[in-house]
């Protein structure tokens, strides 16, 4: 059955933009879809920043996005951390992953501190005693929440290592699972992106540059997908991870001049190519 979407959850980089250059024909695409009131929800990986800082860095490039429209793993975790009634939290991790936890209401504390949970992002200031006080409290009994689960990361030359890897450091040392991996694919960050934007899944189309991640999080949760080929995965990627994206194309642009009829949207009012100059 093809469906009718009303919704796109978008990644960020590999789709918006790839290192500082935008990706201008994903964002011709989604200024015309969201013109024609299909909803736009930004969902990235990275725990290094706050969502207030990408509602600024979209807007430049002419997107509109709010608190509710945009998520990322460090607002993912911190929310799981307060629904579940957390308060003190030690963070492995940079400023968007401090700043969201503090938004939500939780405390973080320094070292040397008793907290109930550990959230762990990528930090690029990590230092060993930092891990060494970490792995104390996971190993005392303090939740312990990934904000995501990335081993690695795109930089300009080449990959270096993610929030995953220090996940990594903490399992060994602790002997303990994280009880949560917060960001994609896992189902916790998608749900709350559909919860805050009161979308149901079978309207959603996720997209994203990423098999491991973004094409990964629609073929565990049931929510189609769209590959661009803009960003880190190529079609031979596939096969390596035996996920099929329902959609490939090589950016959004022209998957939306191919496939109109997905949006229900366009059949009133067909679809004007004029509009869409950016
Ligand atoms: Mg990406």
């Amino acid at each position: 059955m093809t469906r009718k979407y009303r919704a796109l959850i978008v990644d960020l980089d590999g789709v918006i933009w790839r290192g500082s250059k935008p990706l201008r024909d994903n964002i011709k695409a989604l200024k015309l879809l969201r013109g024609k009131g299909v909803r736009i929800i930004y969902l990235s990986n990275n725990a290094t920043r706050s969502r207030q800082e990408y509602i600024i860095r979209l807007q430049k490039y002419g997107l509109k996005a709010d608190l509710n429209t945009v998520i990322n793993s460090a607002y993912a975790a911190a929310e799981y951390v307060k629904e579940h009634g957390g308060y003190k939290v030690f963070i492995v991790g940079e400023a968007g992953l401090f700043y969201e936890a503090s938004l939500v209401g939780l405390l973080p504390v320094a070292m040397g501190t008793e907290a109930e949970y550990v959230i762990v992002g990528m930090d690029r200031f990590v230092t060993y005693s930092k891990l060494a006080y970490a792995c104390r409290l996971i190993k005392g009994g303090a939740h312990f929440i990934a904000a995501n689960y990335d081993l690695t990361y795109p930089v300009e030359d080449g990959e270096d290592p993610g929030a995953g890897s220090i996940v990594e450091f903490l399992k060994g040392c602790s002997g303990r699972e994280p009880e949560i991996i917060a960001g994609k694919p896992n189902p916790w960050i998608l749900d709350l992106a559909l919860r805050l934007n009161g979308v149901r899944r079978d309207e959603a189309l996720i997209v994203g540059d990423r098999i491991d991640t973004d094409i990964m999080l629609g073929a565990l949760n049931n929510v189609d997908t769209l590959l661009v080929l803009t960003g880190v995965s190529k079609p031979e990627d596939i096969e390596r991870y035996g996920v099929n994206p329902t959609y490939i194309a090589k950016n959004i642009y022209e998957f939306l001049v191919e496939n109109k009829e997905l949006f229900s949207v366009y059949i009133a009012e067909g679809f004007e190519d004029s509009n869409c100059r950016s």
